[in-house]
Parts: structure tokens; C-alpha cells; sequence
């Protein structure tokens, strides 16, 4: 068995920034950091537009308060006001911190830091860095974990948390390269998975956003937020899924139709192209139903709406968005230069996730704190972003809260000691769950079977959604869910065993799946990303409040949770 003050799973952006935080502020604690992947090959690497924070360089009107209604706004008003306050105020020194630690953002003339311009922000807020912005700010965040003496276990698969009584204690993980398993145990578990983009058929995320920890939070016991509300980001490029960057509108492109128009004048007026990511979203699917979609080739009634930057010109095009302009080129053949770029809606981001106070503990119910349990970034919801998240904010988020929970623990870990439990009753269990599934003998592959249950939650709780369409998904699940017990896996080995991973993961995706749909249906309103046909209003009366999903094998039990109202009084949303 191993043992570590501190444990955090998550090398991405909000994992390194709190594991920076308490080495800074106690340095001898010990503190590790464990990832599936390589801390580097986070998804967080994959950021690219940029991350939001009221500096002041291009629009001196900016401010804090004008950065946090923008996005309580945008939130459909479901976001927590108090998170939102501290983030919002927290935002300009923590870009300065980053830019201390060495990370190279875009300039202006004067070499000041540049701010461009994002959906539903009302201010040039957004600092970049080209439109690689995430990988300029997690290699220094891994550089200076080294540099401060975090232990660092990389391509190490975290299985299971270990909470009991609703006290953290450990955890166990099993190394890839080898097969073999550990304990480890800890005075504080710390969790910043990342998100679940990989439960839809299509997204923007990496392979590794498989929705672990959430999963593993719920199983243990922990009620899920808000998994309801799933970001669909309006330019995935088609067909395959991946992200053209928010930043590309930001600096000028159009959104077009088959009729060759720019048909956001429909849907928003006053934004545009720039309309929060709901909207937009919602825009793009209405113009595809109505038959104004494009095939990739140019003719009309097609799966996909253009993307369109050729006024923008070679030079801006190049400087301002090369990343963009490498994918399309890439990977649909498409130069966007002379070309506009095939788009479509792709799941992009988990505004819900394991539920937080404005400290990082997570919360065991609505009025409980878990003990020695923390988490931060994308898996977990203290609700900044409510309903629907404003682009360049979740960056923010992993650093601002990555470094508040960070302090939290330094705090925290001091007056706590390392807990007792049955090591060698969860190595057994861990052991017997992977050799039942290596023995298994079915006839069903695991990619077959991932394949048909992204279908299934694309299909049912996409974009648009019903009371009708959600339940059969949900049946569906339920026949799914059998189907994995006639699962086989073709590779029986304990050296790189990649099937062995992905049967985990897919068990990890369909227990977050199967909480997504039962807290959309729940929800019988429409606000922000949540968007129904059959409930078409917000109704705030009966649905201003936190969904609390907690989940065992059993069925899924929703209760509720109020919203923190003070400073912005709900109004209607428009643009
Ligand atoms: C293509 C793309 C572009 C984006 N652009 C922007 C942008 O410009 N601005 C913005 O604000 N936001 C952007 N986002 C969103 C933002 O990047 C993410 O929300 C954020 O980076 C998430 O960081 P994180 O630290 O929470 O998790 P991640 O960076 O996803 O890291 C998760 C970590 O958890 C580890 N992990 C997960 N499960 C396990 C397990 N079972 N065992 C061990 N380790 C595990 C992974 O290995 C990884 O290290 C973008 C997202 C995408 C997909």
C-alpha cells in the first residue's frame, strides 16, 4: 500500500493548479498527482480560445461585476452567485499568476496582454494564447509540479474511491503498462477528471473524457449535479466532431446557410454570431431541420451549416486561428481560406458534475460535507455556469478553483490523520472485478456496444428532447446494461491492456448516461442547454433549483437543491 497526504486524480489544468497551490503555501506536505493518460495529454491540452478574465487592457468599461452578470446570464440564472462573485474577482490575478509562472500569452502593440472578443461576454475579456491557449498554460503548470516535488503517476487507471461513512480515505489504481494494483491510502482524495463528452456518439473531446470520476463519485454514494445540462458546442467540425474553436467567431466569422445567409439575425440579433452556446446550438439544429443545411459539398438540405472566414483573409486567418484552420485543412480537406468550413453541434462540456462548496468540499446531500473529499474543473458543479457555460470560462474555473481548493487542503490536511480500512477487502475486490471481466465469455465487443449507447444518449438527449424520446432511451439503457454482462474481451493480457481500460470506462459512461437522462426528465422546464419540447418556458417557480441525482444500481433517486441568489434577481434571457 502507498501513502500520500494528498492524492488528486486529474493532470489536467484544475489537478496541477491546486497541487501547485498547496506545495506553494506548505511545501511539506505530500502531495501526488495521478492520470490515466499523461498529465500533458489532458484534455485540457486541447483548449483553445482562451480563458476570460475583466483586466481591462482593450475595454477599459470592463469590470468584475459586468464579467459576473454576463455570466449568471448566461447561466439561464441557475448558476450559483456567490461561486460566480469569487471567480469573477479572482479572474484578473490569477491571469497574472499564470503569466508570472511563465505562461506565453498573445500580445498587444504596447505588450500588454491581447483580449478578444467571446459569446456572451459583453467586453473583449478573453486572453489567448493563439488558439492554443490550454496547451500554453498546462505545460508550465506540469513543469512547475516537477519543480516542486509533486509525485507524479502517470497512465495510472484510478478505479475506485474509497469513501466510507462519508469519509474519503484512499483510493485504487491500477498501472496500465503492467496490470498491477494499488492502494493508496490518503488523508485527502481530490478529484478533477475532467468531463464525459465520450457518453455521445459525437464530440470534441479527447478519448480519455470518459466521465471516471463522476461515475466513481456516484457509485460511492455522492449525488451528482445538474448532469442534466450538457454543452453542446455550436462548431464541432463535421463529421467528425472535433472543436472549431468559439474564437474563430470571436475574431470575425460568420455562421451561413444553405441560402447563403447569415441566419443568426433569426435567433439573436443583438450577438449574432456570438449568442451564448445554447442558442447558437439550437439555432444551427433549427436550420437543419428546416432544410437549409449544406452537405460538405455545397448542396442545400444537408447535416451541417458553414462556418465561414474567407473575409477574414489569409494574414488573420493565420495568425489569430492556425490551429483552426490546420484542423479543417486536416482533417476534411478543407483550405479555409478560399472555403467555408462544414460545422454542426458536437457535446462539449459537463456544466454539472460532483457538487462543491465555494471551498471544494464535496457535498454528501444537500446539507452535508463529505470529510476529506475535494473537487475541482470540469467534474465537479459549484455551479459557476448553471445552464449553460459562456465560452473561456471553464479555464478559468480549473485555475481560479483549482487554486482555492488547493488552499483549502493545505488548510485542511493539517488537522487530519490517515484513516484505517479493510486494505486488503478492496485489492480483492479490484482484483475479482478485472478477472471477471477478462474471463467473461459473451458475444457482445465493447466498442459495438459503446458505439450503440452513444447513439442511444445522442439520440435521446440531444439537443432537443422529449418526454417520450428520453424514456425510451432510457429503456434502452436498461437493455444495455444486460447486454454488458455478455461483454468478451479479445485481449487477455495484463501488459497495455487497452480493452481491459475501455470496458472500465464504458462502465463509467453509461452509469453517468443513465443520471443525465433521469435528470432531464426530471426537469420539465426549458432553461439554458436543458432544451424541451414539450416544456418549451423556464418555469422558476418549479425549477429554479440544483438537481441532485443520486444513483445506485437500483434506479436513480432526484431531489433538489436551492440556487444562491445574491446579487442578480432572474430576468427573461435575451440577446
Ligand atoms: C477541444 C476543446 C477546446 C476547449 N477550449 C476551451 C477554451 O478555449 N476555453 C475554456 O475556458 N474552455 C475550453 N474547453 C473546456 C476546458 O478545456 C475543459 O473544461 C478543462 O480543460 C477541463 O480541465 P480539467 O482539469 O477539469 O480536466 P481535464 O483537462 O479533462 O483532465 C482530466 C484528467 O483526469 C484524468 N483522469 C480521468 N479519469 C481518470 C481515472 N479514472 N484515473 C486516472 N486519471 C483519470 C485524465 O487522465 C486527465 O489527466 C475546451 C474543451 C475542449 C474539449
Amino acid at each position: 500500500m502507498l501513502q500520500h497526504d494528498v492524492i488528486i486524480i486529474g493532470g489536467g489544468l484544475a489537478g496541477c493548479r491546486a497541487a501547485l497551490e498547496i506545495k506553494r503555501l506548505t511545501p511539506t506536505v505530500d502531495v501526488a498527482v495521478v492520470a490515466k493518460t499523461h498529465p500533458i495529454r489532458s484534455h485540457s491540452v486541447a483548449a483553445q480560445g482562451g480563458i476570460a478574465a475583466s483586466l481591462k487592457n482593450v475595454d477599459p468599461n470592463d469590470s468584475w461585476e459586468a464579467h459576473a452578470f454576463d455570466t449568471v446570464k448566461g447561466s439561464d440564472y441557475l448558476a450559483d452567485q456567490d461561486a460566480v462573485a469569487l471567480l469573477t474577482q479572482e479572474a484578473p490575478n490569477e491571469i497574472i499568476d499564470l503569466e508570472h509562472l511563465g505562461v506565453l500569452f498573445s500580445r498587444l502593440d504596447d505588450g500588454r496582454i491581447a483580449q478578444r472578443a467571446f459569446g456572451g461576454h459583453t467586453h473583449n475579456r478573453t486572453c489567448y494564447a493563439a488558439d492554443k491557449t490550454g496547451h500554453a498554460i498546462l505545460h508550465e503548470l506540469v513543469n512547475n509540479l516537477r519543480r516542486n516535488g509533486v509525485t507524479i503517476y502517470d497512465e495510472w487507471y484510478v478505479m475506485q474511491l474509497i469513501l466510507e461513512d462519508g469519509d474519503a480515505k484512499g483510493i485504487v489504481m491500477y498501472h496500465i503498462a503492467d496490470g498491477y494494483l494499488e492502494i493508496v491510502q490518503t488523508k485527502v482524495v481530490m478529484f478533477a477528471t475532467g468531463g464525459y463528452g465520450r457518453v455521445f456518439n459525437t464530440t470534441s473531446n479527447d478519448y480519455a473524457s470518459t466521465g471516471d470520476g463522476l461515475a466513481m463519485s456516484a457509485i460511492a454514494g455522492i449525488p451528482l449535479e445538474d448532469m442534466e445540462f450538457v454543452q453542446f458546442h455550436p462548431t464541432g467540425l463535421y463529421p467528425v466532431g472535433v472543436l472549431i474553436s468559439e474564437a474563430v467567431r470571436g475574431e470575425g466569422a460568420y455562421l451561413i446557410n444553405s441560402q447563403g445567409r447569415r441566419f443568426m439575425e433569426d435567433y439573436a440579433p443583438s450577438r449574432m454570431e456570438l449568442a451564448p452556446r445554447d442558442i447558437t446550438s439550437r439555432a444551427i439544429t433549427r436550420e437543419i431541420r428546416a432544410g437549409r443545411g449544406v452537405y460538405p459539398d455545397g448542396r442545400p438540405g444537408g447535416p451541417c451549416v458553414y462556418l465561414d472566414l474567407r473575409h477574414m483573409g489569409k494574414d488573420m486567418i493565420l495568425s489569430r486561428v492556425p490551429f483552426c484552420w490546420e484542423e479543417a485543412n486536416r482533417l476534411v480537406g478543407v483550405d479555409a481560406i478560399y472555403e467555408p468550413m462544414p460545422v454542426r453541434p458536437t457535446a462539449h462540456y459537463c456544466m454539472g458534475g460532483i457538487p462543491v462548496n465555494t471551498e471544494g468540499r464535496v457535498r454528501l446531500s444537500g446539507t452535508q460535507l463529505a470529510e476529506g473529499f475535494f473537487a475541482a474543473g470540469e467534474c465537479a458543479c459549484v455551479s459557476v455556469h448553471g445552464a449553460n457555460r459562456l465560452g473561456s470560462n471553464s479555464l478559468l474555473e480549473c485555475v481560479v478553483y483549482g487554486r482555492i481548493t488547493g488552499r483549502n487542503i493545505a488548510e485542511y490536511v493539517q488537522g487530519r490523520k490517515f484513516s484505517d480500512f479493510d486494505v486488503q477487502g478492496y485489492l480483492n475486490a479490484a482484483k475479482s472485478r478485472i478477472e471477471t471481466l477478462l474471463s467473461k465469455k459473451g458475444t457482445v465487443r465493447i466498442g459495438a456496444l459503446r458505439q450503440e449507447f452513444q447513439d442511444c444518449m445522442s439520440d435521446h438527449c440531444g439537443v432537443f428532447r422529449t418526454q417520450e424520446g428520453m424514456q425510451e432511451g432510457l429503456n434502452k439503457i436498461e437493455a444495455f446494461k444486460q447486454q454488458y454482462e455478455e461483454v468478451y474481451l479479445d485481449d487477455q493480457d495484463t501488459c497495455w491492456n487497452t480493452e481491459l481500460i475501455e470496458a472500465m470506462e464504458l462502465q463509467s459512461i453509461m452509469a453517468v448516461g443513465e443520471i443525465i437522462l433521469t435528470s432531464a426528465l426530471n426537469r420539465r422546464e426549458s432553461r439554458g442547454a436543458h432544451s424541451r419540447e414539450d416544456y418549451t418556458q423556464r418555469d422558476d417557480p418549479n425549477f429554479l433549483k440544483h438537481t441532485l441525482a443520486y444513483y445506485s444500481p437500483a434506479g436513480i433517486d432526484v431531489q433538489y437543491m436551492p440556487v444562491v441568489i445574491n446579487m442578480f434577481e432572474p430576468k427573461e434571457r435575451k440577446y
